[in-house]
């Protein structure tokens, strides 16, 4: 059976409430005699040694009777000092009747005091059942010797109070302690457990609806730490998979209007061909081209899908090496300018530019911002590209003269299926794909790359490469 919250915690405390009520009962009740006689054997020496040390006092600030009379009272015990044969010198006696060492029918001091008197010796502690007043009493002795060689024993004995009833009180108080803790320990945890439990079952509720694809699910910790730290990334989570739904079905929007389109024109022209121009040489000619222009269009557009597929499943490996920039530029920009002979396209750059990357990543960012560059231009079609030096990197640069980005798309414009609200105002063929494409292509390589653009003006695309001095020399970079 699986453990829940509340039945943690209640445990936890429950036990805890338990342990601290052992440790009272084994203190309280079972250890309070043992501890009891331990504390007033520690008195009972402590005394002794004091008067011993006053006994020995060459020169004493008070005489030694009155010592003894202090302490003795002081201790509720009773004193007696002997000489070395045993014959009394001082006695006081505190307890009365109670006392066991001067009364001889009780207690046999002689028998006591046999081996200090015989030398064997020098100090001894007993406990003594008094059977008449049915407790027990603590006798000690010492034999000191005196600076002037004289033998002295002195003799306390002290009362141990029954703990019997204490404890009996102790018992019945335990009992109840025990008794409100252990509830209180429920109570506790009950309500504990809650707090806790209650914003785990509605964070677990809701991810549940998250799952279901309810992305408007708000997540709330309940204001306690860990669960509003996770429920800050579940509600992360779930404001990126909503982003990912809407960019989803604008894909799926623009895929199919994008497909709808070269579609119907094949479908339209191939009819005409077959029903009134199949004769005529020159018009079947213009018109095939259409057909043949619209259907690479169309491939154009499978292999963006596929590209994207591809880099998604990240299997592509780069193959970084060194290649001439310029050449690779001239060879795309002569081949925008037959597909779009309309358009201006100028570029401004070395006759070589040695580089180091994976060619095919590059080239394919390359054509992808020059198709941008020509789809976005503004009304004079002009598009600029340029490659400049930058410490030890080229910079290549593709300026078009359009609309441009406004400042809160351009976070955006890299993002996969992202195509910007105004974009179709103009007949632009496109998926959301082309900015996707190169973001990968140069980020997996590490290039920096990015977009400077004013609305009104045009836009700017760049990227850094890193220069190769000479042809198959790799430079100092992590590809
Ligand atoms: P698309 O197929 O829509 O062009 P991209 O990923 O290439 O997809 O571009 C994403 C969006 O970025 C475009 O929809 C467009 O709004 C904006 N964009 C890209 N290049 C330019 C540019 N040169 N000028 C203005 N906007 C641009």
């Amino acid at each position: 059976m699986k453990k829940s919250i509340t039945r943690n915690i209640s445990f936890a405390l429950l036990g805890y409430t338990l342990f601290i009520v052992l440790l009272l009962w084994l203190f309280q009740i079972s250890f309070l005699n043992s501890y009891y006689q331990i504390m007033q054997k520690g008195s009972i020496g402590r005394a002794s040694n004091k008067l011993i040390q006053q006994m020995i006092a060459t020169d004493p600030d008070e005489p030694f009777d009155a010592v003894l009379e202090r302490i003795s009272f002081s201790h509720r015990m009773c004193s007696l000092l002997l000489d070395g044969d045993g014959n009394e010198i001082t006695s006081i006696d505190m307890l009365g009747r109670g006392c066991m060492i001067h009364s001889p029918a009780r207690f046999s001091l002689a028998q006591l005091l046999t081996p200090l008197l015989d030398g064997e010796q020098n100090n001894m502690v007993v406990i003594v059942n008094d059977r008449h007043f049915k407790g027990d009493q603590l006798v000690s002795a010492t034999a000191v010797t005196l600076p002037d060689g004289a033998r002295r024993i002195l003799v306390l004995n002290a009362w141990l109070q029954p703990v019997g009833s204490t404890q009996e009180i102790l018992k019945s108080q335990l009992f109840i302690i025990t008794c409100v803790l252990a509830l209180l320990a429920l109570g506790i945890s009950w309500s504990v457990a809650r707090r806790i439990a209650r914003p785990v079952d509605n964070l677990t509720k809701k991810a549940r609806r998250l799952a279901d694809g309810d992305y408007t699910a708000d997540f709330d910790g309940g204001g306690i730490s860990e669960l509003d730290r996770l429920a800050e990334t579940l509600n992360f989570a779930a404001e990126g998979l909503s982003r990912v739904e809407e960019l989803r079905r604008e894909l799926v929007a623009n895929v199919s209007h994008d497909l709808k389109t070269p579609l119907t024109m094949i479908k339209a022209y191939a009819e005409m061909i077959r029903d009134l121009t199949g004769g005529e040489k020159s018009k079947r000619d213009q018109q095939l081209e259409v057909i043949i222009s619209e259907s690479d269009r169309l491939s154009e557009l499978v292999s963006d899908l596929i590209r994207v597929s591809r880099d998604e499943d990240a299997q592509q490996r780069l193959s970084p090496a060194a290649f001439d920039f310029s050449e690779l530029l001239r060879d795309t920009v002569e081949r925008f300018r037959q597909i779009c002979p309309d358009y201006s396209l100028s570029l401004d750059c070395p006759e070589a530019s040695p580089v180091f990357a994976d060619q095919n990543a590059v080239s394919q960012a390359v054509y992808n911002l020059i198709s941008n560059a020509v789809n976005y231009t503004g009304a004079d079609r002009a598009v600029r590209l340029s490659v400049r030096p930058i410490g030890d990197r080229l910079r290549f640069e593709v300026r078009d003269s359009g609309q441009g980005i406004p400042a809160d798309e351009l976070p955006l414009i890299w993002e996969r299926y992202y195509r910007s609200r105004n974009t179709h105002q103009r007949p632009v063929t496109g998926t959301g794909l082309g900015l996707s494409i190169v973001r990968s292509a140069l980020a997996r390589q590490n290039l920096p790359f990015g977009v400077d653009s004013v609305v009104g003006e045009g836009s700017c695309f760049w990227f850094e490469l890193p220069r190769a001095s000479a042809p198959g020399a790799p430079p100092q970079v992590r590809l």
